[in-house]
């Protein structure tokens, strides 16, 4: 089970994050603390009552106050579009209103992920995703922001194979997982894919430049002194025995949240409140004179301004002291079928699911390709040994608008058995299996 100290650090390291994703919702400023407070307190409840439900505490309190924020949304001009609050800043506008223009989910898996720098898992359990899933969530999103902000079009993946989920990280840079090693080198040699790993660096970039909503402090004390009265009360005090750890996903989480707690102690010498943005040289708060404090300082960047009749020349130029300039790719493609639709309609073609090539040996990397699916699903893919025991191997897709998909699956048979294995697509309402024969 959680510590009451474990639990209590992650929520102060993300109470404001959780503020600015609830604000962002469309809650005005009191329904918004309301929020954090209740679902910090659901959290702590969970923690103690149900601790396996829990999962990542993190995705788990994103997804709770996600759910009451929109429950309690309306009333609210200042946010998104920042009219009120962020209205001085001409960028936050623009960022504010190219991500209201977005579905909800979309925005929650930026803001998640890209603007708060959130852990894939995090993403994932706030979505209702595993990780790889969540960040195929956010490879399109990322994707479709781009224009969204900058006008033009996404870069299109439409008839490529390609693992997008494996883009997505790759456009974070950092050290790359060896499991993206093949996407990597393929990305050095496609200009398709490269082009969309550009896209997705610059979105996030950008979004990382986003000013936090913070909670105001006049609350704040009060509401994380009620958060800790409840944690106290129901959650264990010390650390769980040593034979607990043995417990695979428990000692995932407690690893995940002491390394919260080294974030938390290195913020603690600043002040609660302190939120350094990522991306950002900026690690001092801002003491602004706004009636919400913001957390983050001046902007980093500069927009171009928005262009009229397409043009795209003459970008302004700030007057901050640390500018770059973004200016819609002059080479982007003719298509945005990359991005998921907001409003998923229905497929018109019969339900389809192609192996190629559909026969060869053990571990062979099979392209599977998928048609007459919903539109905005995640295809999850299953590659059955003989006598249809799972075995492991598992790969998903997200369907674009006209109900197609295609990814890449691993015929792996632990037992290396030649013959008929099935492989079996779920989209939540749809199902289809065909059959890949191992050759001895
Ligand atoms: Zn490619």
């Amino acid at each position: 089970m959680l510590t009451a100290d474990e639990v209590l650090a992650a929520v102060r390291v993300h109470a404001d994050r959780v503020h600015d994703a609830v604000r962002r919702l469309g809650c005005g400023p009191d329904a918004a603390v309301e929020v954090v407070e209740h679902s910090a307190i659901d959290l702590v409840d969970a923690a103690a009552g149900e601790p396996l439900a829990v999962g990542d505490p993190v995705g788990w309190w994103f997804a709770r106050a996600r759910a009451l924020g929109r429950s309690l949304a309306g009333g609210d001009d200042d946010l998104p579009v920042g009219g009120g609050v962020l209205g001085g800043d001409a960028n936050q506008v623009r960022l504010a209103e190219a991500l209201e223009s977005r579905p909800e989910r979309e925005r929650a898996a930026l803001l998640l992920r890209d603007s708060y720098d959130l852990p894939a898992g995090a993403v994932g359990t706030a979505l209702g995703l595993d990780a790889a899933h969540a960040m195929e969530v956010v490879g399109a999103a990322r994707l479709a922001f781009l224009p969204a902000l900058l006008g033009g079009t996404a870069p299109s993946l439409t008839d490529h194979v390609v693992d997008l989920g494996a883009l997505a990280r790759l456009a974070e840079g950092g050290q790359f997982a060896a499991r993206d090693a093949t996407t990597r080198r393929h990305v050095q040699s496609c200009d398709r894919c490269a082009a969309v790993v550009d896209a997705q660096e610059r979105a996030r970039r950008l979004l990382s430049g986003l000013t936090v909503v913070a909670l105001p402090d006049a609350e704040r004390e009060a509401l994380l002194a009620r958060v800790e009265g409840r944690a106290r009360a129901v959650l264990p005090e010390a650390e769980p025995e040593p034979e607990e750890w043995d417990d695979e996903p428990h000692r995932r989480y407690s690893l995940s949240l002491m390394a919260l707690g080294v974030v938390l102690a290195g913020g603690l010498g600043l002040g609660v409140g302190l939120l350094v943005s990522r991306g950002s040289p900026v690690s001092a708060v801002a003491v602004t004179a706004s009636p919400l404090p913001l957390v983050t300082a001046a902007p980093v960047f500069s927009l171009p301004p928005i262009a009229t009749a397409g043009a795209s020349g003459s970008p302004a130029l700030s007057p901050s002291p640390r500018v770059f300039l973004i200016t819609p790719s002059p080479t982007a493609a003719p298509s945005a079928s990359a991005t998921a639709s907001p409003t998923p309609t229905v497929s018109t073609e019969p339900l389809a699911l192609e192996l190629n090539p559909s026969s060869g040996p053990n571990d062979s990397d099979i392209t599977v390709n998928g048609r007459g699916w919903t539109p905005g699903a995640t295809v999850t893919l299953q590659y059955l040994e003989r006598f249809r025991q799972s075995s492991g191997s598992t790969a998903s897709a997200i369907v674009d608008e006209r109900g197609r998909f295609t990814t890449t699956l691993t015929a792996h048979d632990g037992q290396d058995l030649p013959g008929p294995h099935d492989v079996v697509a779920d989209d939540g309402t749809q199902r289809a299996q065909t059959t890949f024969t191992a050759t001895g």
